[in-house]
């Protein structure tokens, strides 16, 4: 079984919905299990437009391949109306596979570690939360990596499981 992170993400319609019932949507796949889901966090968008993002992460256990996960979360994607219209257009829901276990891929369709998480609040933050002490081939210890990233507006969303506000 390999350990699994997803990063989920968007900024049109009833996010906070869409991310809740995407991870119901990955939980019921029997070729996966959740293990841990982050707060939600809201945030600015960074290189984007439209409305203020809310992100999620979650980690998995899987037997699956990377590039079967990738497929599973293009799926959850395209089921929630996902379009791209263009580059970083807004977008009902987002999943990327941040990690798996400790390999890198690089492919056309597929890089892993996500190259671009450890500069984005909103996917650094919810994936140290549930993964304080992560480190990954390519970048070594996810936790140095949030100061780079303190001047991104972001706040975690209260709820019933994350009554603290942290800044
Ligand atoms: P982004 O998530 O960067 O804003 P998209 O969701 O539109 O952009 O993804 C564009 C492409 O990124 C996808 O078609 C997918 O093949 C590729 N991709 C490469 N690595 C990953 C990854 N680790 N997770 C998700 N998509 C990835
Ligand atoms: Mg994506």
């Amino acid at each position: 079984m390999a350990l699994a992170y997803i990063g989920l993400g968007g900024n049109i319609g009833d996010t906070r919905q869409f991310i809740t019932d995407a991870i119901v949507c990955l939980a019921l796949n029997p070729e996966l299990q959740v293990k841990t889901r982050s707060c939600l966090y809201q945030s600015a968008p960074v290189n984007a437009t439209g409305n203020d993002f809310i992100n999620a992460v979650v980690s998995i256990e899987t037997a699956l391949t990377p590039e079967d996960l990738l497929n599973i979360c293009q799926n959850i994607e395209f089921s929630f109306g996902r379009e791209r219209p263009y580059i970083n257009a807004p977008r009902t829901l987002d999943l990327d596979v941040l990690a798996y276990d400790a390999i890198s891929v690089q492919k056309e369709k597929l890089t892993i570690p996500h190259p671009r998480m450890v500069e984005r609040a909103f996917v650094l933050l919810p994936l140290l939360e549930i993964a304080p002490d992560l480190e990954l081939p390519g970048f070594g210890k996810l936790s140095q990596y949030v100061d780079n990233v303190a001047h991104q507006r972001i706040e975690k969303i209260k709820g019933l499981s994350c009554p603290i506000q942290h800044h």
